[in-house]
């Protein structure tokens, strides 16, 4: 590169907001140049833009990384607008002539970089780009015949051979920005939601500190039984980690490294750790499908549920989405995603299985919630999971098994204590009736203080009828010609 010595490069930090293990920020260290930590919120170039929550963590992460920096002597520059125009106003303004970012993988944002690193190079602008959120990048794993794996188990065989481990680079001791190029207040960007702010409910710490933490407890206290565990909604029994992995404030690589490590040190078993890498697994060949077939974003990853006969009941959605559906685990499940962005994973597919096959209400409908109400929305785990449940996915489960609500809770929340925290008002329901309250006697519920259809809802569809309707439904696909 013509540059001398003074000429700074641009650090353009993505869904990689950490300084820890981060390829990028390790190459341009290496280059030996004044770096320029850039954020930039780009509201058209990358498809969708992030939801609600998402919006309110991303707050929370720029301004942890922010002060990183800031002990470091540095600072980050925060601009809003189009990616590409905005990178070319920091060259102009700064004479950079490299730029380092680690790749995004989605499909959109993918396109949008490739573009952006063909335009800078021709204004002889160098991009280098990097994986900083995978184990491997997507096209790296394929089957014997070199084609993308449609089944999780030979992925992840094939995955854990290609993604050898690395040494991890610590984040630098110092960082110090060049003055010069200003940067937009975050205040100004209105993240965290107000009128009302519905994030009081929101427990976490974003940022690399609080990815770190949130590892260590997790090894701590959930790694030595999780696969059992991990099952178990009224437990603290994963990592809650998704968050922190999907906005890059850890790399999967650095928890996998952890998690060999405390089995190494004899701290727990290699089965409980293969359990936890298997489900970082999941996320890999969320990404990879995505990557390769982009097309699953919008339809149907198997083309023939695209003529699945979706029913239009804007009530029965809306019912799903604030958690009066009558069935308590999926009133629990949908109640805890509204208070803390998150929900439990069984969870999670037991209310995608209640939208999808009891009220037969296409997955877009239940992706695009999920996507403004998860801190962990993911384009390519959210997706790729709807699509699981729906039957319609890659290795998906098979469109008949249909999740029955009330014997998932008898057999995970056998002791409610998960649905007596998110839906009190059935609280005092013996454990016998508690995921099933409609089929309490008359004095069990008066008891309790339990009113149906006054202070808990009636079941907005009958179980045994929801299922033959949605198995109706797959049968005329079947007999489509
Ligand atoms: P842990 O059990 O501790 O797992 C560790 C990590 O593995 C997670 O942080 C996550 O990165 C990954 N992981 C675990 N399970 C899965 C999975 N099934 N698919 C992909 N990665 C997985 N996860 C998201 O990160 N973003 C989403 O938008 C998302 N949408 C989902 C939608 C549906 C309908 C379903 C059924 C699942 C979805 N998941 C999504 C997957 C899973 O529910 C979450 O990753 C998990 O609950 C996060 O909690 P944890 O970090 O404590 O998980």
């Amino acid at each position: 590169m013509a540059g001398d010595a003074a000429t700074p490069v641009i650090l353009w930090f993505r869904r990689d907001l950490r300084l820890g293990d981060n390829p990028a920020l390790a190459a341009a260290l290496a280059a030996k140049r004044p770096i320029l930590p850039a954020y930039i919120l780009d509201k058209s170039g990358e498809g969708r833009g992030p939801g609600g929550a998402s919006r309110w963590w991303l707050d929370k992460s720029l301004r942890a990384l922010d002060a990183a920096l800031r002990q470091r002597g540095g600072r980050l520059i925060l601009r809003r607008g189009d990616s590409e125009a905005e990178l070319r106003r920091l060259i102009d303004e700064t004479g950079a002539d490299q730029v380092f970012m680690n790749r995004r993988f989605e499909p959109e944002a993918f396109v949008r970089d490739a573009d952006i690193a063909h335009d800078l190079q021709e204004a002889g602008v160098a991009c280098h780009g990097f994986n900083g959120s995978l184990l491997t990048r997507p096209g790296a794993v394929l089957t014997g015949a070199g084609k993308p794996c449609r089944v999780f188990t030979p992925f992840m065989k094939a995955l854990l051979q290609a993604a050898p481990e690395r040494p991890s680079t610590p984040a630098p001791e110092t960082l110090v920005t060049p003055e010069g190029p200003a940067g937009q207040d975050i205040d100004a960007w209105g993240l965290h939601p107000c009128a009302p702010d519905w994030s009081r409910g929101f427990d976490w710490t974003p940022g690399e500190a609080g990815a770190a933490a949130a590892l260590a407890t997790f090894i701590e206290s959930g790694l030595a039984d999780y696969a059992v565990g991990r099952d178990v909604p009224g437990r603290r029994g994963t990592s809650r980690l998704s968050p922190h992995l999907h906005w890059g404030e850890i790399s999967p690589r650095g928890v996998v490294r952890a998690v060999r490590a405390a089995v190494a040190d004899g701290r727990v078993a290699p089965a409980q750790a293969d359990k936890f890498i298997a489900e970082i697994g999941w996320r890999e060949f969320s990404a990879h499908l995505l990557h390769q077939f982009p097309y699953m974003a919008q339809r149907a990853f198997r083309p023939e549920f695209d003529a699945m006969p979706w029913r239009a009941d804007p009530e029965g959605l809306q019912a799903w989405k604030q958690g009066r559906t009558g069935y308590p685990l999926v009133d629990a499940g949908m109640r805890e995603l509204w208070a803390t962005g998150w929900m439990h994973n069984r969870v999670r597919m037991v209310v995608a299985s209640f939208l999808v096959k009891h009220l037969l209400i296409d997955w877009r409908e239940g992706e695009a919630w999920f996507w403004d109400t998860l801190v962990d929305a993911d384009q390519a785990s959210n997706v790729q999971n709807w699509q699981w449940v729906a039957g319609s996915g890659a290795d998906a489960a098979p469109y008949f098994r249909i999740f029955n609500p009330v014997t998932q809770g008898e057999k995970f929340d056998p002791a409610g204590r998960y649905v007596r925290r998110w839906v009190p008002e059935i609280r005092a329901l013996p454990d016998r009736w508690l995921h099933a309250p409609w089929s309490a006697p008359a004095a069990v519920l008066a008891e309790a203080g339990v009113r149906l259809g006054r202070t808990y809802p009636r079941p907005i569809v009958d179980h045994a009828a929801a299922r033959a309707r949605a198995l109706d439904a797959l049968k005329s696909l079947a007999a489509r010609p």
